[in-house]
């Protein structure tokens, strides 16, 4: 399963977000293992209404969401990389994520006491990635040396890690981050292998008050962020209120829904937070539907047949021989599998066929 990092300064509702996400959202993810034994771990499902439309169609009750597991990474202060705070711990967690979502304050309270003097997200922003920019400089200074006597070896894969860490190192130590490194796909990859802390795609949630999160892209604050990203990062933003999200935790579904509309929103953010971290890592949903559920599936864009049928199990994509396969639109729109067949809509596709979003397959495969 996928993993996001929550990090953050403290005070700027890292907790709260993390606590309203996995709380809120739990019974949704109850066809999921539950992680009990670590508090700072939860599983927080991918809201997708397509999969209660195929349920109807399918006359199944199950439907089994797409997942991702959310960490809350606490500890960050300026100096982590130093060892201060948490430090070290901190960055070893980070390192084990896919994504990072980093949560920064957008809202005034004079009772919340902010770490770094006033509400200030781009300083903020600035300041944890910073600490993990150091930290990167370090593990390129650590790994350079390595590689150097390798290289002069005559090992050839070193000598194109030694290549890339030769950029690295001007690129870092001009305080920018690795994922804005104009490189090859081969050098994407090796800094992934690298675990380079700022080459992970970055979520940056806007923590605004409840009072303005329906006109959150007003939001003076929201709006420095936005100009940031466009301009320094290769991250998005997205607004969000935990307060909010905390408020839903105990109100039943109707009461939730009068609530959210009294304030002038449909979410508190946190759906568009959750499809935005899947967005950013590149990811799509294929469906399979039967009578037993309509499941799920997490695969990366781009992939071909097998490879999306080895999510599934990996007989799927070792015995592979055909994909039958819809579109969600064919399929919702002509009402059911036999109708889709009937308007030439149900293919059968080979083992070069790229999976769209949004496909419902079956597979044929041998044993
Ligand atoms: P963390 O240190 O980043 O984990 O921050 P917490 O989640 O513990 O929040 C710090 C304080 O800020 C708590 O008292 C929260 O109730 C408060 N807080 C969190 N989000 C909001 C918000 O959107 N508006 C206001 N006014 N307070 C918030």
């Amino acid at each position: 399963m996928l993993k996001a990092g929550i990090v953050g300064l403290p005070n700027v509702g890292k907790s709260t977000l993390f606590n309203a996400l996995t709380r809120s959202r739990k019974a949704e993810a109850a066809n999921y293992p539950f992680c009990t034994i670590d508090p700072n771990v939860g599983v927080v499902i991918v809201p997708d209404e397509r999969a209660y439309v195929l349920k109807e169609i399918a006359k199944t009750n199950v439907v089994v969401p797409a997942a991702i597991e959310f960490v809350d990474i606490a500890g960050l202060v300026a100096g982590a990389s130093k060892g201060e705070g948490l430090g070290n711990q901190f960055l070893a967690n980070i390192r084990e994520v896919d994504a990072i979502v980093q949560v920064v304050r957008c809202f005034e309270d004079s009772d919340v006491v902010h770490t770094m003097g006033g509400v200030d997200p781009v300083r903020d922003i600035e300041v944890i990635t910073t600490e993990l920019v150091l930290a990167d400089l370090d593990a390129v200074a650590k790994r350079m040396t390595k590689t150097q006597k390798a290289a002069k070896a005559g090992d050839k894969d070193a000598a194109a890690e030694l290549a890339l860490l030769l950029k690295l190192e001007p690129h870092l130590n001009a305080g920018k981050t690795a994922n804005t490194l104009p490189a090859t796909p081969e050098e994407v990859a090796q800094m992934k292998l690298i675990q380079l802390l700022t080459a992970k795609p970055v979520l940056f949630a806007c923590n605004v008050a409840e009072s303005d999160l329906a006109t959150a892209e007003q939001n003076p604050f929201v709006q420095k962020v936005a100009e940031y990203v466009r301009t320094h990062h290769d991250a998005a933003y997205v607004p969000i209120s935990a307060k909010i999200e905390a408020e839903l935790i105990d109100l039943p579904p109707e009461e939730a829904r009068a609530f959210l509309k009294d304030l002038g929103v449909d979410d508190s953010g946190v759906s568009s937070l959750i499809k935005g971290t899947y967005g950013l890592l590149g990811l799509q949903t294929y469906f399979t539907a039967g009578e037993k559920e309509v499941r799920c599936w997490t695969i990366v864009k781009g992939w071909k047949a097998p490879q999306a049928a080895g999510v599934i199990h990996t007989d799927f994509e070792k015995g592979f021989i055909k994909a039958e396969i819809v579109s969600y639109e064919d399929l919702t729109r002509l009402g059911s599998v036999a109708a889709a067949r009937e308007a030439g809509k149900y293919r059968l596709e080979g083992k070069e066929y790229v999976f769209k979003d949004g496909d419902v397959a079956l597979f044929r495969f041998n044993n």
